[in-house]
């Protein structure tokens, strides 16, 4: 019998996603995938599959990378764990935290890790209220974050994420936030209005929130430098340069949350790059491992740094952290895993992947379901819509980008719908006959879903 049929009832209390159907779970089982090669992964009976997805938006190195497996086993060896506390270090951590240190811009000096990245989102919001309390400002508590956006799934970082299935059905946000509009053109944009009136209008929009609520409130903005599990969305021209130019004016520390662009998703080494800012502090995790162990870090500035220091001597110890801080064998996969990412040039391999990877993506604009093809290094998406000329969206939203992902299932390529946003973000080993093969892929899925949808009515 299958492992899927046998392991479907107990399956639902081990390995229930968020975004999981319970009810259509306990019927379908989940598909079972039990081995990894390069970009591929294969499963319980041995059909393959392109993860077109890079696992969750997390695989640098693909999922057969021994190195990294040695890696593990030979810090298992000589230390297996130790923690962090009270001035404890080990190598692993000391020595990632140098790297991340060397790798990110030169004003982020310090580093906190933590195992996931919603804990690294929380952490991240309790320094600011420590280092504002150190500072003697203790109203400057609140955040600016936007819709769509995603920074985790705990209750604070939950708060600061933007998609309305955690504010509704769990009575989030329960931390002072203000949700901006989603810097989306093609959604958001007014009728009429070129991008950069868009732009113009967010940057007022902040400036005027700000003027609403003090200056001497705000604590933080925090943002994807482009909007990833909200639907694959980047940001209008001049948009983040504003978005800098306000927070600085303002005394608002700025926060890339770098989650998903770090480490080269767009082909820079991290996505404020890209888009030209230089954020206060940096959220990083999936791909510092290639998720071959949950590790996730806070890298921020000496001046942050100094002050949460200061108020150590007033109030006591930065009280926060976990039992897997900095974690030995995590942290010393996440060094191979920089050091293969360095050696094979693999954010250089985004970089010139990227021409190939976003004409593919952008060939599917012609498909009459497609209201917007979009994306930048090697991630992208697909907006699936009822009528292209006026960009109605399906009255069963969801339904159509549900479909498609069964049909990308039979197909063998694993994408993510996002409702009817259809994402790719292969591993970043990928090849040109890879971007080649994923294109065609999503081509015949594509060809298929006009005639699914069609037969089901959706309209
Ligand atoms: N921030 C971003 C940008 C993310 O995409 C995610 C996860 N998809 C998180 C934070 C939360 O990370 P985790 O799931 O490890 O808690």
């Amino acid at each position: 019998e299958a492992l899927s049929n046998s392991l479907a009832a107990a399956d639902i209390a081990t390995t229930m996603h968020p975004y999981t159907n319970l009810r259509q779970h306990e019927k379908t089982g989940p598909v079972v995938i039990s081995r990894g090669d390069g970009i591929r992964v294969y499963d319980e009976h041995g059909k393959e599959y392109i993860e077109g997805l890079a696992g969750l938006w997390s695989v640098a190195v693909g999922f057969s990378e021994k190195r990294l497996a040695d890696a593990a086993y030979q810090q298992m060896l000589k230390l297996p764990y130790y923690h962090t506390f009270s001035s404890k270090a080990h190598e692993p951590s000391i020595r990632l935290a140098e790297k991340l240190v060397e790798m990110t811009p030169e004003n982020l000096t310090r580093v906190f890790f933590t195992s996931s990245g919603s804990e690294a989102n929380d952490t991240i919001v309790k320094m600011m209220w420590f280092m504002n309390n150190a500072l003697g400002r203790p109203k400057k508590k609140k955040f600016l974050a936007r819709t769509k956006g995603y920074h985790g799934i705990t209750v604070a970082s939950g708060s600061l994420t933007g998609l309305p299935i955690n504010h509704r059905d769990f009575d989030l946000p329960a931390i002072p936030v203000r949700h901006l509009t989603c810097p989306h053109f093609y959604r958001f944009g007014a009728e009429g209005e070129d991008e950069a009136a868009f732009t113009a209008r967010l940057l007022a929009e902040l400036e005027s929130v700000i003027a609403e609520e003090g200056a001497d409130t705000i604590a933080a903005f925090i943002g994807e430098p482009l909007i990833a599990a909200g639907g694959v969305l980047p940001p209008p021209a001049g948009y983040w340069e504003g978005v800098e130019k306000i927070c600085r004016a303002n005394d608002i520390v700025l926060i890339a949350d770098e989650v998903i662009c770090g480490f080269g998703r767009l082909g820079t080494p991290f996505g404020c790059q890209k888009y030209g800012f230089t954020p206060d502090i940096m959220t990083l995790s999936k791909q510092i491992t290639s998720s071959y162990m949950p590790l996730a870090a806070v890298v921020f500035s000496e001046a942050i740094y100094q002050a949460i220091a200061d108020n150590t001597a007033t109030i006591g110890n930065f009280g926060h952290g976990f039992t897997a801080s900095g974690h030995p064998v995590a942290t010393a996969v996440g060094l191979e895993n920089l050091a293969i990412i360095e050696e094979r040039d693999l954010i250089g391999n985004a970089a010139r992947l990227e021409a190939s990877f976003q004409a593919g993506i952008r060939s599917f604009s012609d498909h009459p379901l497609v209201g917007e093809a979009r994306g930048t290094g090697l991630i992208g998406a697909v907006e699936l819509v009822a009528d292209k000329a006026t960009k109605r969206p399906f009255a069963k939203a969801g339904r159509a980008g549900a479909i498609a992902n069964v049909i990308g299932h039979e197909e063998g390529l694993i994408f993510r719908s996002i409702g009817d946003q259809l994402a790719l973000c292969p591993p970043m080993i990928a090849t040109e006959d890879d971007v080649k093969e994923i294109m065609t892929r999503m081509a015949r899925t594509l060809e298929r879903l006009t005639g699914a949808v069609a037969q089901e009515g959706l309209e």
